[in-house]
């Protein structure tokens, strides 16, 4: 018991000294942390606009208005329209007969329009999200791999470092506090030993972050220096 208790007050002072060093070293670089968090939303954002457009139509304009097509429909001959503006050459077709494709002449028989299920899929997982209906449970366990992969992704900025140390000292300093209060030794050997792991694995993990973090700093300064040096060298010359 006493060498528990030895453990404890060894361990409180040295994470009040590391919380404290970890403030001031991170407190300066806030506006850094700030803008990182931005990009990285900024990057997902992109990410999630990309993998909505198919490859094959890169430009997405419209041959009969000219304009960047809206709603598109893909012909089975592979060109794209507006949907509208197809319906409404359909429209004005002699008899409402099947459309001769503008571009190729071939005969259209199927319009696969190219973002409207997923719009419609979209705009009907908003609803259930915040119309204020009960969602099944099914739905959470769905979202589960998508917020995996953001807190994933999170995880690796200094923000998210940040909030695994101040969990960390939380959940010291309530051990810290339930040890030295009970008058008793409440807490079995097997449950200390893997609290006792985890939070080693959890001080390893928060290290490997850190020197993850560092080396892209130092990879992203490299590449910049590299760049600048290239520009000047060039405009030298
Ligand atoms: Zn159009
Ligand atoms: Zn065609």
């Amino acid at each position: 018991r006493k060498a528990k208790y030895r453990n404890v007050q060894l361990d409180l002072p040295l994470t009040l000294v590391l919380s404290v060093g970890l403030h001031k070293l991170l407190l300066p670089n806030f506006h850094y942390l700030l803008s990182n968090l931005l990009k990285t939303a900024l990057l997902l954002f992109q990410e999630s606009l990309q993998a909505q457009q198919p490859s094959n139509h890169s430009d997405f304009s419209c041959p009969i208005c000219l304009q960047t097509a809206t709603l598109p429909v893909e012909t089975n001959c592979g060109h794209l329209f507006c949907g509208s503006c197809l319906i409404t050459y359909w429209k004005h077709s002699p008899w409402l007969g099947a459309i001769i494709c503008p571009l190729c002449r071939q005969k259209v028989r199927h319009l696969p329009c190219i973002h409207l299920k997923q719009i419609v899929h979209d705009i009907r997982a908003y609803n259930k999200r915040f119309s204020g209906q009960p969602r099944p449970f099914a739905d959470y366990l769905y979202d589960m791999p998508l917020f995996l992969t953001l807190a994933l992704r999170g995880i690796f900025t200094w923000g998210g470092l940040m909030c695994i140390f101040f969990l960390r000292l939380v959940v010291c300093s309530f051990g810290t506090i339930i040890c030295l209060s009970s008058p008793f030794d409440t807490m079995p050997g097997p449950l200390c030993r893997t609290l006792g792991t985890a939070d080693d694995m959890v001080v390893v993990s928060l290290l490997f972050i850190c020197v993850i973090n560092i080396c892209q700093q130092i990879a992203t300064n490299g590449v910049n220096m590299a760049r600048s040096a290239a520009q000047s060298m060039l405009s030298e010359s």
